[in-house]
């Protein structure tokens, strides 16, 4: 039973908006593409673990402090033992050497296997601060089929594609129900679960250079037209009523830019072809407050 669900951070969903709606360098671009792929990623390990007959708690995308040091957890499973998984969608070939792993052109990556023990060891201390001692067993997945690791260790906590299966097999075993002290954990950690994700590493952006305008919920396309209460895309042909396009493009507004303030006239300039503001107050008068009078009223 998922206890935490995986929701897309606002870094990729702000990244890809920008991406649309400003030219992104190709560091931002790329630091995109890997978040979206960990991201998949770690889905994949969520369906696959989903499917589990066995009693147990997952929390998905903790981020904890601990000794004033902030970390991650990917994924994190209470039953008789208490596991936590580190998430790897890396595709292709890879090596290992001297405790270090590296791309085929010799690119030094992150050690997946440092992230574990350093996250391993901060939830410990968290946990047993807290009254609690369980052991921990840590293990870093590689999920993509396509991965390979050349002069790979057989003796450290790491589960190849390959043996995905044997890793589900050793999961759906319980010998125990749930007791109330794994709900105890899995309420302790949600509640411990800090939402100011201080790893967000964005680049400079600014309202007056964003390219303004709906864009297609399908394909992401800013060719759109209205045709009575829907809104189409001239791109891949795709339909939406024009109060959900519209909440969803505020939404978006009020990602990106938290410190704006939201009025009719903003949302009619932020959406374009709209030419109605009667309509954007009626909607944004049923989604949001409406705060002040007359030309001053904002929404929140
Ligand atoms: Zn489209």
């Amino acid at each position: 039973m998922f206890f935490k669900h995986r929701t897309e951070s606002d870094t990729i969903k702000i990244l890809r908006s920008l991406n649309r709606r400003t030219i992104l360098n190709e560091t931002d671009k790329q630091h995109l593409l890997n978040l979206q792929k960990g991201f998949e990623g770690e889905v994949m390990f969520d369906t696959l673990i989903e499917k589990l007959q066995c009693e147990s708690l997952i929390l998905n995308d903790l981020l904890l402090k601990s000794n004033n040091s902030t970390f991650q957890i990917v994924s994190f499973m209470i039953k008789e033992i208490t596991y936590l998984f580190e998430i790897k969608n890396y595709e292709g070939d890879f090596y290992y050497e001297s405790d270090n792993f590296y791309t085929m052109n010799g690119s030094k990556i992150q050690n997946p296997l440092h992230q574990l023990n350093r996250a391993e060891s901060l939830v410990s201390q968290l946990l047993h601060k807290n009254g609690y001692n369980n052991p921990i067993e840590s293990w870093v997945v590689f999920i993509n089929p396509a991965f390979t690791l050349y002069q790979a260790p057989k003796n450290q906590p790491i589960i190849y594609p390959t043996q995905l299966d044997y890793l589900l097999k050793k999961l759906s075993t319980s010998s125990r129900n749930l007791n109330s002290r794994a709900f105890d954990i899995a309420k302790l950690l949600s509640s411990l679960h800090q939402t100011d994700n201080p790893y967000t590493d964005l680049p400079k952006y600014n309202y007056e250079q964003s390219k303004k305008g709906f864009t297609c919920k399908a394909c992401l396309s800013f060719s759109i037209g209205v045709n009575g209460r829907k809104i189409f895309c001239y791109d891949c042909g795709s339909e939406e009523d024009i109060e959900s396009a519209v909440i969803r493009s505020v939404r978006e507004l009020i990602l990106l830019f938290p410190d704006k303030k939201i009025t009719t006239n903003v949302v009619q300039e932020w959406c374009q072809v709209i030419t109605s503001q009667i309509r954007i107050t009626r909607i944004l008068k049923r989604h949001f407050k409406a705060i002040g009078y007359g030309q001053w009223t904002y929404y929140v």
